[in-house]
């Protein structure tokens, strides 16, 4: 080919010249020429042509000597022999010894040519074949250094989501930046947000003994225009340069530690070693790890954060003085505070992961942790200790969990209870007691002979103010222990029935004064949750009330319905009605309108103690009344729809 170099050995002068300056010269070669294969050997090892075309009959060393000798000399180059033998023994010799080609004498220029270019390209392909292995060792070698690149970012990605430690996860990113960047120094620097500072948390290299204190403002420093700018940091050129943490370098890559949109810190690596930046594949991989440490340090903060609220937590359970036991699905103690151990005289440390009917000793709660079906007011008990105190238990499902049971110490209010029961007790009797001898002394004065008209008289106005005094001590008792919280329990009561038993009681009453009754009271709605006691007293004062204060033959009405969520009961009559100015009043103690206490007796008690009974059980109450035509009250109680996991009993 042409400009390639080759070295002609003829020991024929004629043939020598006549193909070095006829043939190949004009076809653009390079030639050198030897007239034996000595000279030839001498000449190819000293310029190592491309080609050589060579004789095989020459004095001293013959053609196939001479190759023989550059091979054995480690030379081979591609090789053409010219012989004027034609025998197929030379030419097997001369294919086994690696020659190329064979031309026999005498052949045309043109075909050495053609013999030259055959052999070239021969030789080419063999030497592209032979550099195939090559460049697959160097694609392998390269892969290879991908995949050690990977399998670091994969461990450490397994390592910074399996581990909490953060100082080993980040001392081990800053180890891996270092050797994916091929770097020699390397360092992890977090953002204070406070002092708008970056402080170092790991290193490696040089960086490692410039820790100490190292702080770096992020207004005036390489790594601060990284959280600055979000954007990594490339830098790199032939002269030495320092940076804030006084240490030199060529080449630096700073990258952000990005957590959601946020900079956090700023990984880097620098190198002495090289001026070329750091390839982009390598700061891609920086970012990688800048993204692992990122997660480190916030799976680090939630930890603490994590484990800081459980120390709380476990320390107000712990020190509550509220007993506490919490039990999982399948009745096994998942938690017991100290207080219950105490109450119970549970082991703490033999209670937990036991069931609880076997460490606790108590019959009360087990029993209520079995009640997770009942109604609200099953889920609550009352339990007394060995040591005399009193306990109000409240129970709570909570769904993945379990049942938990906190427990007040409700002792002092079972001895205010007591105390007030002895109170209203003593007050009864020692305010009705004198009563009931006024009531026996006048009995005795009608028997004791006959009286004046006018004596009778006196003696009836004794009598109705005594009963209107004991009237006033009971409903006065009453009001005492609505507003103190007493009569709290609650129940489901049907409502429609409790109305109809108190209709009946007054039966008398309105008959009496000739009242017709109008009573609507479906028996399909669903039951209110309360006291059945108190709810009865409702209707009962308000009938009451309706009969009292409507003339002779006068028409009342008790009418109840459902409203949503609500049961709607109203008293209405056709009585004296009450006065405008009155209407704001008429729910206050004592309250009495001129006209009530002018013509009918009464304490003024009544609807204060409906009021304060209505709004216990979360109801409402509110009254339309017209002078001379009628009244109509309305009450307004929440129906009560049992949860499905808790019917009602
Ligand atoms: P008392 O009936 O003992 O006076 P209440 O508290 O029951 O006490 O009633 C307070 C006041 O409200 C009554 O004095 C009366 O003036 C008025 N009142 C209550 N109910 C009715 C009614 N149905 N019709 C007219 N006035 C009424």
């Amino acid at each position: 080919m042409a400009g390639e170099r080759i070295l002609l050995v003829e020991d024929t002068d004629e043939l020598r010249q006549h193909l070095a300056t006829r043939v190949l010269r004009p076809a653009g070669y390079e030639v050198l020429t030897a007239q034996d294969g000595a000279e030839g050997f001498t000449l190819a090892r000293e310029v190592e042509p491309d080609v050589i075309v060579s004789g095989y009959e020459m004095p001293r060393v013959n053609g196939l000597s001479m190759l023989e000798a550059l091979h054995s000399a480690g030379i081979y180059i591609p090789f053409i022999l010219m012989t004027a033998e034609g025998s197929e023994a030379l030419a097997v010799r001369a294919l086994r010894m690696g020659v190329n080609d064979y031309l026999v004498k005498p052949f045309s220029g043109e075909e050495l040519l053609l013999a030259l270019q055959r052999t070239q390209r021969r030789y080419r392909t063999r030497q592209i074949a032979e550099d195939i292995p090559e460049q697959l060792l160097q694609v392998n070698r390269h892969l290879e250094q991908r995949l050690r690149e990977l399998d670091t970012l994969v461990s450490l990605g397994k390592r910074v989501t399996g581990q909490l430690e953060r100082q080993q996860v980040l001392s081990q990113v800053v180890e891996a930046a270092v050797e994916i960047a091929g770097a020699e120094s390397g360092s992890l620097l977090l953002v204070d947000h406070a002092t708008e500072e970056l402080y170092q948390v790991a290193s490696i290299g040089e960086a490692h003994e410039v820790t100490g204190d190292l702080r770096l403002r992020v207004a005036d420093s390489l790594a601060g225009r990284v959280v600055q700018t979000r954007q990594p940091l490339v830098i790199a050129g032939e002269e030495l340069q320092k940076i804030k943490t006084r240490y030199l370098f060529r080449a630096l890559a700073y990258v952000p530690l990005l957590l959601k949109n946020r900079v956090i810190g700023v990984l880097g690596v620098t190198t002495r070693q090289e001026i070329q930046p750091f390839e982009q594949h390598k700061v891609q991989l920086l970012n990688v790890l800048a993204d692992f440490a990122a997660i480190a340090v916030e799976n680090a903060r939630l930890y603490a954060a994590t484990e800081k609220e459980r120390d709380t937590l476990n320390t107000i359970l712990r020190d509550t003085e509220d007993p506490i036991i919490v039990v999982d699905d399948q009745g096994h103690v998942l938690f017991c505070n100290p207080a219950a151990s105490r109450a119970f005289n549970v082991s703490l440390t033999r209670c937990y992961g036991q069931p609880l009917a076997e460490v606790l000793d108590h019959r009360e709660v087990v029993e209520l942790f079995n009640k997770e079906a009942r109604s609200g007011r099953g889920r609550r008990t009352e339990i007394a200790l060995a040591d005399g105190r009193f306990l109000h238990a409240q129970l709570t499902i909570i769904r993945g969990v379990g049942r938990v049971v906190v427990m007040q110490d409700i002792t002092h209010l079972k001895d205010l209870d007591r105390i007030k029961n002895d109170f209203v007790t003593t007050v009864s009797h020692d305010l009705r007691t004198p009563l009931t001898a006024i009531l026996g002394y006048v009995e005795l004065v009608r028997r004791a002979g006959p009286l004046t008209q006018q004596q009778r008289q006196f003696l009836e106005h004794i009598v109705f103010s005594v009963q209107s005094i004991t009237t006033l001590i009971s409903e006065l008792l009453e009001l005492g222990k609505i507003e103190a919280g007493f009569d709290e329990d609650r129940e489901p009561v049907p409502l429609a029935a409790a109305i109809r038993h108190v209709i009946e009681t007054y039966r008398q009453a309105w008959e009496a004064k000739r009242h017709t009754l109008q009573v609507r009271l479906p028996d399909d709605l669903p039951p209110v949750l309360g006291n059945p006691l108190r709810l009865r007293q409702v209707v009962s004062n308000l009938l009451d009330n309706a009969i009292k204060y409507t003339p002779e033959g006068g028409q009342i009405r008790v009418m109840l319905e459902a409203d949503g969520d609500f049961q709607i009961l109203r008293v209405a009559d056709t009585g004296i009605g009450v006065a405008q100015k009155d209407l704001p009043y008429i729910f206050d103690k004592f309250y009495r309108s001129d006209e009530a206490i002018e013509k009918f007796s009464g304490t003024g008690l009544g609807l204060s103690i409906v009021k304060g009974i209505v709004e216990r059980h979360n109801g409402r109450i509110w009254v339309d009344s017209q002078v001379s035509k009628g009244t109509t009250f309305t009450v307004m109680l929440p129906s009560y729809v049992p949860t499905p996991d808790a019917p009602a009993e």
